[in-house]
C-alpha cells in the first residue's frame, strides 16, 4: 500500500515529532512547486563517497518542520547505509509534503511529481532520486520527465524497477544472521517472527519467513492486510500488540520511531530486525535494547537491499548480481556484531563506526 494513493496518509502513524535531527548536511532545498503548490524538500547529507541517493517520500505532515526533519534524518541515515554497504554513493532524501489525510491522485499527483523533478534537477546531479514510502517506479517515470537524476525506473525502461523485493531479501538475510548469533543457527524453521507493517517490503518479508518455516504474527494499521495473515496462516494482531508479541524476532516494517523508552521495556522478543528506516526514537534506545539483551540489527544495515539493487544500475543492471550482493547483508551484520562484542559497544555504535571509517577513507 502506498499512503499517497490507496488510502489517505496516516499522519498519526508517522512519529517524526519525537525525532531529534542533526544539521550537518551539504545542501537542503525547500521549494514550493509552481504546478502543485505543494512543498518539496531535498536534503543532501553527504556526497563524499559519490552522488547522494535516496528515495522520494510522499507523505502527509501537519507541519513543514516535520517534513523537513524527516528529510534531514532520512538523508543522514542514507549516508551511513551506503557507506556500510560499501557503495560509491552518498546520502540524500526527498520529500513531497501532502496534508494529513489527503491522498494525491490524478493531475495533482502528476503536478507534485513534476515539481519534485524540478527540485531534483536544481541540484545538478548531487542528488539522485528513487522510490520510497508513497512513491513507486511508475512515479519515477514522471520525475524523469524533469530530470535525468532518477534511479529505480521500470525494468523495461532500463532501470532496476521496484526495490522492495531486494529490500525484503536483505531483511531476511539480516534476520537469519541475527538468529545465527542469538540461537546458533540461521534456520528460520520453527522460529516465530512478528512483522509489523505489511506494505511493499513487510508483506514480502512475511512471505519469505513463512516459506522458510517460521510461525508468523502479522500487524498493520490497515485492516485490509488481514487477508495476507489469513493467506499465510498467520496470527493477526493490532500493530502495538504485534510489536510486543512473545516471539523470537520482531521485524518493524512500517515507519520510523517505533522503538523508544516506552516500547522497548515492553518487548518480549530476542531479536529486532526489520526494514523500517530510523527505528530508534533516538540513539540512546540502542543502549536500552542492549541492556535488555535484545539483539538489534541496525536498520540502515538490514534494509540496504533496495539501495544495493539500485546501485547496480551504475554498473549496467544485472538482477542476479544484485541478489548476490544483497545476500551479503547477513555477513556484514555478523561483522558488525563481532566488532560490537570486541569493543563492548552496541551494534548501532559499531555500525556507525564502520560507516565513519569508510567515510574518512
Ligand atoms: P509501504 O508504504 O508499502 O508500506 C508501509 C506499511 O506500513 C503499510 O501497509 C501501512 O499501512 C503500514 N503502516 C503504517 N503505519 C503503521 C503503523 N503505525 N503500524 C503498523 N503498520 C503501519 O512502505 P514500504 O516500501 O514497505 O516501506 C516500509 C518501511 O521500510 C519504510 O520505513 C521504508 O522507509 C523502509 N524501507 C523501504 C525500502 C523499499 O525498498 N521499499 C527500502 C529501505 C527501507
Amino acid at each position: 500500500m502506498t499512503p499517497g494513493r490507496g488510502r489517505a496518509p496516516a499522519a498519526a502513524a508517522n512519529r517524526t515529532d519525537s525525532y531529534p535531527e542533526t544539521l550537518d548536511h551539504e545542501d537542503v532545498v525547500v521549494r514550493r512547486g509552481r504546478r502543485s503548490g505543494l512543498y518539496t524538500f531535498v536534503a543532501v547529507h553527504s556526497t563524499i563517497r559519490g552522488p547522494s541517493l535516496g528515495g522520494c517520500r510522499m507523505w502527509g505532515y501537519s507541519d513543514a518542520r516535520d517534513a523537513l526533519r524527516d528529510a534531514l534524518r532520512l538523508s543522514r541515515a542514507m549516508t551511513f547505509k551506503s557507506a556500510v554497504a560499501d557503495l560509491p554513493l552518498g546520502g540524500g532524501k526527498g520529500v513531497i509534503m501532502t496534508a494529513p489525510g489527503v491522498a494525491l491522485h490524478g493531475e495533482l499527483r502528476t503536478a507534485a511529481l513534476l515539481d519534485f523533478g524540478d527540485t531534483v534537477e536544481s541540484l545538478g546531479g548531487r542528488y539522485i532520486s528513487a522510490e520510497d514510502v508513497g512513491t513507486s517506479s511508475r512515479d519515477m517515470r514522471l520525475i524523469a520527465q524533469r530530470t535525468r537524476h532518477v534511479a529505480g525506473l521500470p525494468v523495461r525502461m532500463g532501470g532496476s524497477g521496484d526495490p522492495s523485493p531486494f529490500t525484503a531479501l536483505g531483511v531476511e538475510s539480516a534476520i537469519r544472521a541475527c538468529c545465527e548469533r542469538a540461537f546458533g543457527s540461521s534456520s528460520l524453521r520453527g522460529r516465530s517472527v512478528a512483522v509489523v507493517g505489511l506494505g511493499h517490503v513487510g508483506s514480502r518479508v512475511a512471505k519469505r519467513c513463512g516459506r522458510a518455516g517460521a510461525r508468523l504474527v502479522l500487524g498493520d494499521i490497515d485492516p485490509g492486510k488481514r487477508r495476507l495473515a489469513e493467506e499465510l496462516g498467520a496470527d493477526w494482531l493490532e500493530p502495538a500488540a504485534a510489536l510486543e508479541a512473545e516471539v523470537d524476532v520482531v521485524a518493524p516494517c512500517a515507519l520510523g520511531g517505533v522503538l523508544d523508552h516506552v516500547t522497548v521495556p515492553r518487548l518480549r522478543c530476542r531479536i529486532v530486525a526489520g526494514a523500517a528506516n530510523n527505528q530508534l526514537a533516538d540513539e540512546s534506545v540502542a543502549d536500552l535494547l542492549s541492556a535488555r539483551e535484545i539483539l538489534w540489527a541496525p536498520d540502515f544495515v538490514a534494509n540496504a537491499g533496495g539501495i544495493i539493487n539500485i546501485a547496480e544500475e551504475q554498473r549496467g543492471y544485472d538482477a542476479a548480481a544484485a541478489r548476490r550482493r544483497v545476500r551479503r547483508i547477513g555477513e556484514i551484520l555478523l561483522e558488525i556484531f563481532d566488532r560490537a562484542a570486541a569493543a563492548g559497544a552496541t551494534p548501532l555504535a559499531a555500525a556507525m563506526d564502520l560507516a565513519r571509517t569508510r567515510l574518512e577513507g
